[in-house]
């Protein structure tokens, strides 16, 4: 049987384009005792793969040249020489941009099965997976959100964002968006119970958007849940109350190696913030919880998300770029069986 993969071919120096990546076709070996054959069903895109396409440091090791892309997949298995797995079972890995993974069937953390009955495969890559995770990590771990308090998040229709606004309008808050374009802000509002939504692309000079922020979050902002950097957050710090909280998640304006300063880190002391960055794949412990609440959530309805289906392998590419360029709406994944 074969595989198709696609493989890192070289290595971007800014934005990246479709020639870094190769589309492959190889034979898949041979099961041996202990391992599981799984086809992919759907594989996730995600912003943090742009930092592993680069050589420099980072918090994670860059992607080998002519490796399969990592990624975080979702599939069946539809071979196992391990006992604790059986053809049929759906599971969640990181089988990376290709049809099929082998995996060691006791390799901890490698593969995990999922309970489809309630939540739909492919939301174990968004909002009942990594994505929703994060969301739950720095608003509940970083942010500290409590009834009452006003929360600002940007990227606010994708993967994360969608899933902060909506968890902390569960636990009271006043959930201000920042969103590329009338119909993802219009989305987080009437879809998902955001209480405003800002376009940041139509309030263009950082006036008006300041202006808008304001009469969105009259008191102030007591936790910021950080995507983008760059004039966005500048925006935004100008707005904390004091004693706000920054959650440092994602700075998807500086991945192709933009230039970001932050214009008056002055305010971290006038307004006595505190600022965290983390990395969810470093909290292991706390995934548990965070996926309980929201398969909870999803499973009743109270979570929603939203979609953008990439059609077969050869498409991920081209979907990846587009991630980056926010024509995703919500999470990107790439339907491959
Ligand atoms: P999204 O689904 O939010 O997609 C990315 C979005 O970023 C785009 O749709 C676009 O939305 C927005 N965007 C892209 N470029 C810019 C720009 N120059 N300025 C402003 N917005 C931009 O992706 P995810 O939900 O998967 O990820 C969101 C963030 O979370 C990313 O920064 C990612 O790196 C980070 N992350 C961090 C993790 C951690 O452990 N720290 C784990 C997972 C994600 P729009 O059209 O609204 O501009």
């Amino acid at each position: 049987m074969n595989n198709q993969r696609i493989v890192l071919a070289s290595r971007p120096a800014a934005e990246p384009e479709a020639g870094n990546f190769r589309l492959e076709s190889v034979a898949l070996p041979t099961l041996q005792d202990g391992q599981v054959l799984v086809r992919h069903h759907f594989l996730s895109l995600d912003p943090y793969m742009r930092g592993r396409m680069n050589d420099g440091k980072n918090y994670a090791q860059p992607q080998p040249l002519d490796a399969v892309m990592i990624g975080g997949t979702v599939g069946e298995i539809v071979e196992s020489r391990h006992p604790g797995f059986a053809a049929g079972d759906k599971v969640v890995g990181m089988g990376g941009w290709q049809q099929f993974s082998i995996v060691d069937g006791a390799a901890p953390g490698a593969i995990r099965k999922v309970d489809t009955t309630h939540v739909a495969l492919s939301a174990y890559l968004g909002a009942v997976g990594m994505p929703g995770v994060t969301a739950w990590f720095g608003l509940t771990q970083i942010i500290g959100a409590k009834a009452g308090e006003t929360v600002v998040v940007s990227a606010a229709s994708g993967a994360v964002g969608s899933a902060v606004g909506q968890l902390a309008k569960a636990r009271g808050c006043r959930v201000v968006g920042i969103a590329g374009g009338p119909d993802k802000c219009a989305y987080t509002v009437d879809e998902l119970g955001f209480d405003a939504c800002l376009d940041y692309k139509a309030l263009s000079d950082n006036q008006a958007l300041s202006q808008a922020l304001k009469d969105a979050a009259p008191g102030g902002v007591d936790g910021y849940f950080e995507n983008v950097g760059g004039r966005i957050l500048d925006v935004v710090m100008a707005q904390m109350a004091d004693f706000g909280r920054i959650a440092f998640c994602g700075m998807i304006s500086g991945y192709n190696g933009e230039p970001i300063p932050m214009a008056n880190p002055a305010l971290i002391l006038r307004s006595r913030l505190k600022l965290q960055g983390f990395i969810v794949s470093e909290h292991m412990a706390l995934w548990p919880q965070a996926l309980q609440e929201l398969g909870a959530m999803v499973a009743s309805g109270k979570l929603k998300y939203r979609e953008s289906v990439a059609d077969g392998l050869a498409a991920a590419p081209e979907a990846f770029l587009g991630l980056l360029k926010g024509r995703n709406f919500g999470k990107q994944i790439v339907k491959i069986a």
